[in-house]
């Protein structure tokens, strides 16, 4: 009987070395798995003819032998042994990977391990086999070695040395793939919930549309509802906790052929089959599965999430679009009272191209120095002389002449345009002081800041070096933060503000009573003014709230050293009622509409020049 090493001896040694280097070359560069296996197979029977070699890799999911790699074995063979389930009579290669080492079969037509197989082999001619565990550095079963003759025969010690030199082989282009699957995986996976990440979702779409059998999916994006709320009673560590619990009830609804990914902090995006009836009854158990209570410090507690659903072909609309109208159904879902989802319509689908449009023109008219500022003035209610006044940004458009901030900024808000916006209009504000020279003397420039800008690393210093940039002083500005944006919890808000104060910076309370501000920062932070909203100066004198709130507001100032400011004076009777309640300054179409700079400088100059009310 001749020996493997014998039958290598008939491959002429730089003909050996040449497969081994490309079996090599294959682990190196990562080549996928089946084909470097396939190699080494082929490498195992050049060098010993008349030997079929089969590589089963052993997958530790489902305890079983899958397809490896093989040589001149059929495919039908490869097929019928993938999924073996190693045991202790399973031919040789089921066996050797149940006992974990080599199993000899010289003959397997009298081997009692071959009984149930016997046939099976026999009907590909194979008389003898042998088999040996792949083993990892750590001793775990990577996968088997099968080597398969037409005759019977027994292996040499030499012969053994050489099989061991290919199982080697394979246990490194194994082990290499694991190593490489785990990274990817680590790479395209959320640490958190283990759903699919950002990255995951990138690979997921750039397939589906490559592939031109896909057929439309339905995206949905799934956002928490309350989340930052709950993030900030339970704490993070607990918050984290409950988005795992979260993470694995959207994989539960998820059905079959499903993509959850875990999309930013508390916001899931599911990539499903279809957009059908069954789909969207799939929603509908996705949200009510949320009506079952989550733990969270050992305590019970109730948690809504909202969707936005969309159909997209991946044939006929690029991805970013249709996750942007996803996202648009999805603020419809919370606008419609959360813990419900909705798909995207027609009507969506209009206002949704709508906001596009008027965030590129504001995109453009930032980038252009384009933005341009309405001036209204504030007037002192006690002389009927102008004190100041308030810049209001405006957007010119081709179509509808104008388009106003309740339009525009809400898209800004959305986007970090917001940014700019509000850096552009505090430039030009600190423009419009320095060059309207004597005729503004004296008169404080408010400029509205949103809490977004606040809270952005450095907005102090950047205001603080724009006014030095054309030589104002800070405490000519006065900046508005709207009431209804604060939360309580804002510390890297209010740090700001102080900061903003420190630097000389006046500060404004705007839209005063219709928010959450507390007492707490009215005392916390130095406000100068603030302003009531024009919704409570439009019903004063009806004995309604607007009096209350305006009698409230004035006493809190007062004891906290501010002044008031009220907003929306539309007439006569609420500029007078005002001035008797104590309020000190007032806002409105009553004195002026907001009017282009020049026009309010002529507005200002007249005026102080004859004060009325
Ligand atoms: P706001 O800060 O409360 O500004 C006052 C708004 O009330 C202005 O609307 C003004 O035109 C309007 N107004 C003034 N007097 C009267 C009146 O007597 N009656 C009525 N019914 N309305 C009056 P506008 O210009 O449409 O601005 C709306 C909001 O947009 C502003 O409300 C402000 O929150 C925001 N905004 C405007 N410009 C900017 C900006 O540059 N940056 C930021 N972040 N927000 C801005
Ligand atoms: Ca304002
Ligand atoms: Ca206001």
């Amino acid at each position: 009987m001749k020996s493997v090493a014998q039958a290598l001896g008939r491959l002429a040694p730089e003909q050996l070395l040449a497969a081994q280097q490309q079996v090599l070359e294959q682990v190196a560069r990562a080549a996928p798995l089946f084909e470097t296996l396939t190699a080494i197979s082929r490498y195992s029977e050049a060098s010993i003819p008349t030997m079929m070699a089969s590589i089963l890799v052993f997958d530790e999911a489902t305890q079983s032998l899958r397809k490896g790699g093989y040589g001149c074995l059929p495919a039908t063979f490869a097929a019928a042994v993938d999924g073996m389930v190693p045991g202790p009579a399973t031919g040789s290669c089921g066996t050797a990977a149940f006992r974990r080492e080599r199993v000899i079969s010289e003959d397997v037509r009298v081997d009692p391990l071959w009984g149930a197989f016997r046939e099976f082999a026999a009907s590909y001619g194979i008389q003898s086999a042998w088999s040996s565990p792949i083993l990892g550095a750590d001793g775990r079963l990577l996968g088997v070695f099968g080597m398969y003759y037409g005759d019977c025969r027994a292996p040499t010690t030499e012969d053994l040395s050489f099989v061991d030199h290919f199982v080697h082989l394979a246990a490194v282009a194994i082990e290499r793939h694991r190593v490489d699957a785990d990274r990817d995986h680590q790479f395209t996976h959320d640490s958190l919930t283990g759903l699919g990440n950002r990255r995951k979702l990138e690979r997921e779409v750039a397939r589906l549309a490559a592939d031109p059998t896909t057929t439309p999916r339905c995206i949905a994006i799934v956002d928490l509802d309350h989340f930052k709320m709950h993030n900030e009673n339970l704490g993070h560590r607990a918050a984290d906790l409950l988005l795992q619990d979260v993470g694995a009830r959207i994989s539960e609804a998820a059905g079959l052929g499903d993509l959850p990914i875990r999309f930013g902090g508390d916001q899931f995006v599911l990539i499903t089959p279809a957009n059908n009836e069954a789909m969207h009854a799939r929603f509908s158990r996705l949200i009510t599965s949320f009506e079952r209570p989550f733990i969270a410090d050992g305590l019970p507690i109730r948690l809504s999430v909202s969707a936005g659903i969309v159909e997209w072909n991946p044939h006929a609309t690029d991805f970013e679009t249709a996750l942007y109208q996803a996202e648009q159904a999805c603020i419809a879902a919370k606008q419609r009272g959360r813990d419900r989802w909705v798909a995207f319509s027609a009507e969506d689908r209009q206002l949704a191209d709508e906001r596009r449009r008027v965030a590129r023109v504001l995109a453009d008219a930032i980038t252009a120095h384009k933005v341009f500022t309405h001036v209204q003035p504030i007037i002192d209610l006690a002389t009927g002389a102008p004190v100041g006044f308030e810049m209001l940004a405006r957007l010119a458009d081709t179509p509808s002449g104008v388009i106003m901030p309740s339009v525009f900024i809400p898209i800004a808000e959305e986007s970090s345009l917001i940014d700019s916006l509000g850096m552009s209009v505090l430039r030009s504000t600190c423009q419009l002081l320095a060059s309207s020279g004597s005729q503004l003397d004296g008169m404080t420039a408010n400029v509205n800041v949103s809490l977004r800008q606040l809270m952005r690393d450095g907005f102090p210093k950047a205001a603080a070096a724009a006014a030095a940039e054309h030589g104002v002083a800070p405490s000519r500005l006065c900046l508005e933060i709207t009431e209804s944006q604060w939360l309580d919890s804002d510390g890297p808000a209010r740090n700001a503000l102080l900061e903003l104060k420190e630097i000389g910076f006046r500060l404004a309370l705007d839209d005063f009573g219709t928010g959450y501000a507390s007492l707490r920062l009215l005392q916390s932070v130095p406000f100068d003014v603030v302003k009531i909203d024009r919704s409570f100066t439009q019903c004063l004198g009806d004995n309604g709230a607007g009096t209350a709130l305006c009698e409230a507001a004035l006493r809190m100032a007062a004891a906290c050293g501010m002044r008031v400011t009220a907003e929306g004076v539309e007439t006569q009777e609420q500029a007078d009622l005002l001035r008797v309640m104590g309020c000190q300054q007032g806002q409105g179409y009553w004195w002026s509409r907001p009017l282009p700079s020049a026009d309010a400088i002529k507005w200002i100059e007249q005026r102080q020049a004859q004060p009325a009310f």
